[in-house]
């Protein structure tokens, strides 16, 4: 695929752009409309008063300001519009999201959710670079607090030091710690690391286990980790409830929950259970390319219309094109070795260290 076709993709595919296409801007207008009616209104009762009080020539230079109003109702931007009062119950009482919504309907649009991000990230996939089970776990270990991308970034120079269990479980330790320190928290990962590798080689003859119960009772996983595992290394279906996940589904008032494993109940009652890993995996895409934590890119949403939050965050679509990250925003993704049908460029490799003084003698 040549990078122009890559780049055309990138910002959401046609299946996407469609979307994107129908759905945001039929809200918008009607949210723009809300906002026109209340702020004329506003503006109207403010400037009467101010002309009242001005005396005649005030009053004729509000007439004018008015009558420029009218002919100019694209200044009141889609942005205000999102932000008025009115628009946040329409946008409920269009997309469910209510206190009282029953479980019937917030499974039909959970469904709604994962069919509409299934067409935009149909390349969706875990963006841990790893070639076996036991990479994928020691990868997994290592992206506590910090990214996908400083992980892929770190973990060639690992595996090729220590490929299996029984060779990482006899690393020295000092070793082990500066191979991993660019993911942060080096020494209690590597501890993680060290105890996760003998016991594997101890208790489940050098392999993975296969369920969540045991996969528990390693050094460092818990069951975010083992779910990870799970699903990309056996097909065990499951959630993965990380930080971005959470959010979302908060945002999308699926769950009011805020424990993980309380998240994980109310969510895998909504889906059926082989959609569960991938749900997983197209909404953390879109947690970390659209629905950012602080700031959400509403206004180039594919799914705005099946949002109760729509207008948290940035509702203009200029705005909020510049928002989009990763392959979305035409940046590299996050893994060296991303599959096939990934539209966007490979991450780049770790930025080699500075030669120390005199190495090049
Ligand atoms: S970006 Fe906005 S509209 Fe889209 S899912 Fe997040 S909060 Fe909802």
């Amino acid at each position: 695929m040549s990078e122009r076709e890559a780049a055309k993709r990138a910002t959401g595919g046609p299946a996407a752009k469609k979307t994107a296409a129908k759905k945001a801007p039929a809200k918008q207008t009607a949210a723009k409309k809300t906002a026109d009616t209340k702020a004329t209104a506003k503006k109207t009762a403010t400037k009467t008063t101010t002309a009242k009080k001005a005396g005649p020539a005030a009053a004729k230079k509000t007439a004018a300001k008015k009558a420029a109003a009218k002919k100019a109702p694209a200044k009141i931007t889609a942005k205000k519009a999102a932000k008025t009062p009115a628009q946040k119950p329409a946008a409920k009482k269009a997309t469910g999201g209510t206190s009282t919504e029953s479980q019937a309907s917030k499974a039909r649009r959970a469904a709604r959710i994962n069919e509409a991000l299934a067409e935009v990230y149909y390349y969706a996939h875990p963006e841990l670079d790893f070639e076996n089970s036991f990479e994928l776990l020691v990868a997994t270990v290592l992206s506590a607090q910090t990214t996908d991308l400083r992980v892929n970034q770190t973990t060639p120079a690992l595996f090729a030091a220590y490929p299996t269990p029984e060779d990482m479980a006899a690393a020295n330790p000092e070793e082990l710690e500066e191979l991993i320190r660019p993911t942060g928290f080096f020494r209690s990962k590597a501890k993680s690391l060290l105890g996760l590798s003998a016991a594997l080689r101890d208790n489940f003859g050098g392999e993975v286990p296969g369920t969540v119960d045991e996969l528990v009772t390693l050094p460092g996983v818990g069951r975010k980790t083992a779910f990870v595992v799970l699903g990309n290394a056996f097909g065990v279906p499951g959630l993965t409830v990380d930080t971005h996940f959470g959010r979302l589904v908060r945002r999308w008032k699926l769950t009011e929950q805020t424990d993980a494993v309380k998240v994980e109940q109310e969510i895998d009652a909504l889906l059926p259970k082989s959609e569960w890993t991938m749900f997983s995996h197209r909404t953390i895409f879109h947690g970390r390319r659209i629905c950012h934590s602080r700031k959400p890119a509403c206004g180039a949403c594919p799914i705005a219309e099946l949002c109760p939050s729509y207008g948290e965050g940035e509702t203009d679509p200029e705005k909020a094109k510049k928002l989009l990250k990763y392959e979305m925003g035409g940046q590299p993704g996050q893994r060296l070795k991303p599959p096939a049908d990934f539209p966007g460029q490979p991450a780049p490799p770790l930025p080699s260290r500075a030669p120390a003084t005199g190495a090049a003698k």
